[in-house]
């Protein structure tokens, strides 16, 4: 069986700086993904709000940090993890590893409508994440969907830029705290339609238009320039139960947002239970995850 000093799982920007920091200790490092690098960030259309990089796609961010781990030395299998136990086993779909330790960055995936276009308008105007692309929007015509404490405060959010937001729910009631629907009355310029679906995303090369469907059957055309989707998120962490503790959404648990339940094995990034899943909290994850692993590996 291979053995590494460090196995990280997922590569995206928490687990690949995990990797950076771990190999600029010297450390045997293996990254295990089960798609391709980058995680969720890739798709960002721009980033604008990571200190110091003004302006840079996602896909160019995401592909320069893959590099500088590859140039480290860092050793990637795209191989899907079944399996890790307490004594630091990973079993893949091909293949068993052992480490000394393991640090879960695995994310959490935006919960998609399934609605066709909704991949080929992916930064053609629709989005998962305000804070990431809002600013793409300003002074324009946008909608939310969704119906939680993440809609409610995307759509305050992004009412400061746009010239209109409509926030669309499936139910007569939101579900988010109420003091987001407190604060939704002082905003003139978010719309609210309630009791209503998207039945189609309709453009081109674009998204121009929604298809709107209530719950009495009646169908009416919005057009738009963006859609902020905010239906919630699904972390992949059933695997892990074994090891760590999952809250009521499936995020990992951690008291300091490092450590599990189980000794050497760590978490970091959007997996874990936090307050703000952003790049820059990413990132900052993985730094502190590879630098506790590798002084309790010591001891
Ligand atoms: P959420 O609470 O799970 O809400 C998801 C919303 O999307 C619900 O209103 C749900 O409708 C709707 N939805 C789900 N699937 C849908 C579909 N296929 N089509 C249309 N609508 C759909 O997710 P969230 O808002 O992302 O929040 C996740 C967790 O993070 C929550 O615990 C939340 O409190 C927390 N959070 C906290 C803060 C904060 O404290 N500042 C901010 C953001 C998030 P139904 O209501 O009908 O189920």
């Amino acid at each position: 069986m291979n053995k590494y000093d460090i196995i990280i799982i997922g590569a995206g920007p928490a687990g690949l700086t995990a990797a950076l920091y771990a190999l600029r200790a010297n450390k045997k490092v293996l990254i295990l993904e089960a798609k391709t690098y980058g995680g969720q960030i890739i798709n960002a259309n721009l980033i604008e709000n990571y200190p110091g990089l003004p302006s840079i796609s996602g896909f160019e961010y995401a592909t320069n940090l893959y590099n500088q781990v590859k140039d480290l030395k860092g050793e990637f299998k795209f191989e899907k993890v079944l399996k890790i136990t307490k004594n630091k086993t990973v079993t893949t779909t091909k293949n068993k590893y052992q480490a000394h330790a393991i640090i879960i960055a695995t994310g959490a995936e935006t919960r998609k409508l399934n609605l066709p276009n909704e991949e080929k308008f992916l930064g053609n105007g629709i989005s998962y994440c305000a804070t990431c692309d809002g600013a793409f929007y300003k002074d324009k015509i946008i909608a939310v969907n969704g119906g939680g404490n993440t809609a409610l405060e995307d759509a305050l959010y992004l009412s400061n830029l746009a010239h209109t937001v409509y926030l669309i729910h499936r139910r007569k009631e939101f579900r988010s705290e109420k003091k987001y629907q407190e604060a939704l009355k002082s905003k003139k310029n978010i719309k609210i339609i309630l009791n209503s679906t998207i039945e189609s995303l309709n453009g081109a090369e674009k998204l121009e238009s929604l298809t709107l469907i209530n719950t009495d059957g009646e169908k009416t055309t919005l057009t738009l320039d963006g859609l902020f989707i905010a239906i919630g998120r699904t972390p992949q962490n059933e695997i892990f139960k074994n090891v760590v503790e999952l809250d009521e959404f499936g995020y990992i648990i951690s008291p300091d947002g490092i450590h599990t339940k189980t000794k050497n094995i760590y978490v970091a990034g959007d997996t874990r239970q936090k307050l703000l899943r952003q790049l820059t909290t990413a990132v900052s994850d993985g730094s502190i995850a590879a630098t506790i692993a590798i002084e309790e590996m010591a001891k």
